[in-house]
């Protein structure tokens, strides 16, 4: 009761919008109608013509493209956090839950040490955290360590990108992975290396399968 009161008043003063264009909506995080329609493209990526190893699947819910490239790009350097729940939304929107009962852990691709600390938080972790804990699989970051820092992949041609990638994941306690279905989280993909390479890392410790699912697809 008193929640709702809240949510009123504050709705009043705060009314929910979309990122997209301004237009108010239904709820907080939510896109328009007309917005959502031209970013939104759930499909499943090939992983042979993708060239991908290690991955079983790779599930993606948009396009990388018009106010969604700018909302993945103003979150990861214009310290805009607040874009999370937008990009929560489109991942309830689009992901039932039946695809997870398998999923034994969500595990977020991980950002090194000193990157985190320079942007504060990790955006893969702002997006997908809560509805991880929402819809009951174990949040574990903790499994998965970047160890050491790379140079962004959007920099390099694709040759460069795997050996820039190649030995920057451990798993911190193999004991724990073995024999479980994970669920990778990112929050855009564009080769798939970085996915692919924290997948051959989880197997490499014991992990029956590794899945994918991202925001957005800005493949080739
Ligand atoms: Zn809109």
């Amino acid at each position: 009761m008193v929640a709702n009161w809240w949510t009123n008043f504050v709705d009043i003063f705060y009314p929910p919008k979309c990122p997209g264009c301004k237009e108010t909506v239904a709820r907080h995080g939510a896109w328009c109608h007309r917005c959502h329609g031209k970013i939104a493209a759930v499909r499943s990526l090939t992983m042979l013509e993708h060239k991908l190893v290690a991955l079983d699947s790779c599930r993606v819910v948009c396009e990388y493209t018009g106010s969604l490239k700018r909302i993945i790009h103003d979150m990861k350097f214009r310290q805009q956090q607040r874009y999370a729940i937008h990009l929560q939304w489109l991942i309830e929107q689009h992901i039932n839950k039946e695809i997870l009962v398998s999923i034994d852990y969500v595990i977020p691709v991980p950002l090194h040490a000193q990157r985190l600390k320079e942007r504060g938080y990790n955006q893969t972790e702002s997006i997908f955290k809560n509805w991880s804990v929402a819809v009951g699989v174990p949040w574990m970051p903790e499994l998965l360590e970047r160890v050491r820092h790379t140079i962004p992949q959007w920099e390099l041609k694709s040759t460069a990108r795997k050996n820039n990638i190649k030995g920057a994941f451990v798993v911190t306690h193999p004991e724990m992975v073995r024999n479980k279905d994970i669920l990778l989280v990112d929050d855009i993909i564009t080769t798939g290396i970085t996915l692919d390479e924290c997948a051959k890392v989880l197997k490499k410790a014991g992990a029956a399968s590794v899945h994918a699912l991202v925001v957005a697809s800005g493949a080739r």
